[in-house]
């Protein structure tokens, strides 16, 4: 069968990689079907990007930000007329399902729009001076050549989430994809062709993280750095990164409070959707369902019945709602994790098999009766394994939540307005839902976590102006005097 072999994008040209190797992306329902070669980039691919970026910093950097936000915007369309064809091959490179991935194109779209506007707005702030005569107001500045390396979870959605804030603020790219995602990577930077971005705004280089996204984060010219991925890798670039400014999205181990006055079926869609969407491979994933003893039988009992209703299979199949994991290693993963919680004695459900399927599936899991110093209450899995862990009341349920290292997403189900603006004001995490599950972020609001979740950025919204932007501070004095602030104050 012809496998079609794509090029690296440096400079406004498609090429070869200077190590003359390859590598396949897998359809990970069928892994017998190779989707595409790739270039395995190295050091001098890097170097190249890297110089392409900074020749045309100057240019893009002046060219006015409403002009930077028609480019995206047109982006935005060929996205949107594209998008059943990206979200089949999106299916096809990583496995989500269908309705799955046409949601994952809509938050590049809806990303692309947003930021578009952005180019009309971009605003800075003005504040009256303590001296007579002086104008003070603050701008926003590119910050330069950035680095942009991203997972394969979303494999359009994160790419959009940095690439467009990071143009309109007049930032040049070097992007380095997933090794697992190669494809989708690739499709978003055609279209940013095609849509007109000119010639070295944006550089493609595929290829290991270990040296294409280490050469990267190490190289003096590039000023900043946007990651998201695992917390082991995060960790990694700051060391590396020197004085760039860093931006980090790393894991989650995310957990759904369910109360005793809680809607039940409300919370049971939200722990089936939260802890099996995207097969649970999600940073948001709910993989901890917090359960008030008072109903934890009764809610339990419904959970498997929901469970055993999900169907396993290919996503491109419409009636799918599990697809499978991305990758031989992530179904050992899951796999190892049914070990390691049994032997600390949680108690499966429902699940904790690999089913006699061709693909790297794994069956949806529910373990219980879990307490907090088990690892499947503390580690991120990234597979669909939901640890349920019973509480006596709404502050040992905020201590369980609040128990793990991370902090990203959090969710609480109860009526009761007084325990959820509570939950609200106690929950350590960069978002917090009520009443609704732990996954479901907008483009222009924030998103990111507090503690190891990452270094305090945060993408989307206007935050996302900030972490693609530097700030440049100006003061216009006016007087015809030389005026001292702080000491001429009379
Ligand atoms: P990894 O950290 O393994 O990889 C992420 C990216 O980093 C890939 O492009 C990878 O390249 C690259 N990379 C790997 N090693 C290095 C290195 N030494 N230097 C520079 N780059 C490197 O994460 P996964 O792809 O496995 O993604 C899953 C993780 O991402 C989970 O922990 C999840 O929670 C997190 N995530 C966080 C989100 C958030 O916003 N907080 C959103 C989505 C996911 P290669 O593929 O070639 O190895």
């Amino acid at each position: 069968m012809f496998t079609p072999k794509y090029k690296l994008y440096i400079d406004g040209k498609w090429v070869n990689s200077n190590s003359g190797k390859t590598f396949p992306s897998l359809n990970p329902a069928k892994p017998k079907q190779i989707l595409g070669k790739f270039q395995k980039g190295n050091e001098v691919d890097v170097e190249k990007a890297v110089e392409a970026a900074e020749k045309a910093f100057d240019s893009w950097s002046n060219t006015p930000a409403p002009k930077r936000g028609l480019i995206i915007l047109k982006a935005a369309e060929l996205l949107k007329k594209n998008k059943e064809k990206l979200a089949k091959l999106m299916t096809r490179e990583m496995g989500k399902v269908i309705a799955e991935a046409r949601g994952d194109v809509q938050e590049a779209i809806d990303m692309a729009e947003y930021m578009a506007g952005e180019g009309r707005r971009l605003f800075g702030h003005t504040t009256p001076s303590e001296l007579k005569d002086k104008f003070c107001m603050t701008m926003r500045m590119p910050v330069g050549v950035y680095g942009l390396i991203t997972p394969w979870n979303f494999p359009l959605a994160i790419p959009a989430w940095k690439i467009f804030p990071a143009l309109i603020c007049g930032n040049t790219v070097v992007f380095k994809p997933s090794s697992d995602t190669p494809l989708c990577a690739t499709k978003m930077v055609e279209i940013l062709e095609k849509a007109g971005l000119p010639k070295g705004v944006v550089n493609l280089v595929t290829g290991p993280g270990g040296s294409v996204g280490m050469s990267i984060v190490r190289h003096g010219k590039i000023r900043g750095i946007s990651f998201t991925g695992s917390k082991t890798t995060g960790e990694m670039i700051v060391k590396e990164a020197g004085l760039k400014k860093v931006g980090l999205e790393l894991g989650g181990k995310n957990a759904i409070i369910v109360m005793d006055d809680a809607n039940l079926n409300l919370a049971l869609d939200g722990v089936i959707w939260g802890g099996y969407g995207t097969t649970g491979q999600r940073c948001t994933a709910a993989s901890r369902v917090i359960v008030h003893e008072k109903i934890k039988e009764k809610f339990e009992i419904k959970l498997v019945h929901r469970i055993k209703r999900l169907r396993l299979g290919n996503g491109l199949n419409p009636k799918t709602d599990v697809g499978p994991l991305v990758n031989k290693a992530a179904q050992e993963k899951s796999m190892n994790y049914i070990g390691i919680g049994l032997r600390e004695g949680a108690r499966i459900l429902i699940g904790g098999k690999i089913p006699k399927m061709k693909g790297f599936f794994f069956e949806p899991t529910l373990f219980t009766n879990c307490t907090i110093d088990m690892r499947v209450a503390q580690e991120e899995i990234f597979g669909p394994i939901v640890s349920v862990i019973p509480v006596k009341d709404f502050d040992e349920a905020i201590d369980v939540m609040n128990s793990v290292e991370y902090g990203l997403s959090s969710a609480i189900y109860t009526e009761d307005i007084r325990k959820a603006f509570l939950a609200i004001q106690h929950i350590e995490a960069g978002l917090t839902y009520v009443n609704s599950s732990t996954i479901g972020s907008e483009v222009h609001l924030p998103f990111g976590g507090v503690k190891h979740t990452g270094n305090g950025t945060r993408e989307g919204g206007i935050e996302g102006i900030n972490e693609f932007s530097e700030t440049k501070t100006v003061y216009v004095d006016y007087s015809g005097k030389l005026q001292k602030a702080q000491i001429d104050i009379e």
